[in-house]
């Protein structure tokens, strides 16, 4: 079976990936290049600490257990100059200043319920976990099994594999498709027509756009965030660190600017300042109000982090669905055509377990959970046709 996979982000290539290893044959197209977009531009957070129960929290336990394995594999037996994904299990550290202890407490208890583990710490511990951490911090939770990746690497390194299990990568825009009886039998590119039993749409937060030029629907929009880089520095960031706004942040499905702290070392002694979230389409305008407040609110959390030189910025727009939930499965309109998009914040985290439930939608592979909950037709996905 040949199937034509669509975006060579973290999702494109986690699904081309788990595709050619159960045995398809596997092309992979992208107009810019691999991991050249929203992949690259984020961080690579693989996070439980943030889930509340429900399917996400499931599909992020999954991907969790699964991104362990996956980059021992990806990084044991990768070839000379290949990317390792710089995978590190190094945990979360969720802090709650004043009343927001108490929300934040009820919440790890919800988590634990469905096997997260999650710890509260006495404000001793949290001096002991990270010592750097502003004297006003009262309370926190300890996530052991929140890790990272270097997203834009550990992107090429799901691509390298699955290139080297027989897959195919093609530099090309998808303008259209073409069709028979109802059925989708391949792409259109401005060089011609590229043929496929089965297309995968993993155009990040450009899925609603592909999936129209393709006859499908979905609705997938674009959420804006910024990101700081300090200069590399001794490590003083020993988790990823972040406050109990986040959980809701991330949540809301406001349109308006929405912040909160997120810090993070990274292998190369960089600090990364993360987050922010906005409705504001594909612009590229109007970024200091974000970089000024997430700026802030970090010093707030670190307070070295107000001496300390930033290298750069930048910014990239999250594949956002407005339920919250990534679109995962088959169209629905259009046969032989399939949906691996919307994972919003946590698309590098959820990337392997995502590339298994397609591998299951397209091929008939096992399914590692319930698809049910991510089925693209469901209710309020549906973009007008
Ligand atoms: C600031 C920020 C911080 C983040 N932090 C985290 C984090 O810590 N952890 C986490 O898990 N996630 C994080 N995310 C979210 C994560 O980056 C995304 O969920 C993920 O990168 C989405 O991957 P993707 O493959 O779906 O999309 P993309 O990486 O955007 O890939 C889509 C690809 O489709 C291609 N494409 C689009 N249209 C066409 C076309 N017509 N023809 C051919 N190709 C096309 C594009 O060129 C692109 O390469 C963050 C995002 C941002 C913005």
């Amino acid at each position: 079976m040949r199937i034509a996979v669509i975006g060579a982000g973290a999702v494109g290539a986690a699904c081309a990936l788990a595709l050619t290893e159960a045995g398809a044959e596997v092309i992979v197209l992208d107009r810019v290049g691999v991991a050249a977009e929203t992949s690259s531009r984020c961080e690579g957070n693989i996070l439980v600490s943030d889930k509340g129960p429900g399917a996400e929290a499931e599909l992020a336990i999954l991907a969790n257990r699964t991104w362990r394995e996956l980059a021992r594999r990806l990084d044991g037996d990768r070839m000379p100059g290949q990317p390792a994904t710089e995978y590190e299990a190094k945990g979360g550290v969720v802090v709650a200043f004043g009343a927001s202890a108490g929300v934040l407490a009820d919440f790890a208890a919800t988590q634990r319920a469905i096997g997260i583990r999650a710890v509260p710490v006495s404000a001793a511990e949290l001096r002991e976990l990270e010592p750097h951490l502003s004297d006003a911090v009262e309370a926190g939770v300890h996530y052991p099994d929140d890790a990272q990746v270097q997203p834009s690497l550990a992107t090429q390194a799901m691509l390298a594999r699955a290139c080297r299990l027989g897959a195919e990568f093609r530099i090309a825009e998808i303008i259209g498709a073409r069709h028979a009886h109802g059925r989708i039998i391949g792409v259109e590119t401005p060089d011609g027509v590229i043929g496929a039993d089965a297309v995968v749409n993993c155009a990040g937060p450009w899925a609603g756009a592909v999936a129209a030029l393709l006859g499908g629907r979905l609705d997938i929009r674009p959420r804006r965030g910024v990101i700081l880089v300090t200069t590399p520095m001794p490590q003083r960031v020993f988790h990823k660190v972040y406050d109990a706004d986040y959980v809701g942040a991330v949540g809301s499905g406001d349109a308006a600017l929405q912040t909160s702290t997120v810090v993070e070392s990274t292998p190369a002694g960089t600090v990364l300042i993360g987050s922010s979230r906005e409705l504001v389409g594909f612009s590229a305008e109007q970024l200091l109000p974000p970089l000024t407040e997430i700026a802030a609110k970090a010093t707030k959390l670190f307070p070295f982090l107000a001496d300390t030189m930033l290298l750069r910025s930048y910014f990239g727009f999250r594949p956002f669905a407005p339920d919250h939930l990534p679109a995962i499965g088959a169209d629905g309109d259009v046969d032989g055509l399939f949906h691996a998009a919307g994972h919003e914040g946590a698309g590098i985290g959820l990337a392997p377990a995502t590339g298994e439930l397609i591998a299951h939608a397209v091929l008939g592979s096992p399914a590692p959970l319930d698809p049910a909950p991510f089925l693209p037709t469901r209710a309020g996905l549906r973009s007008a046709a």
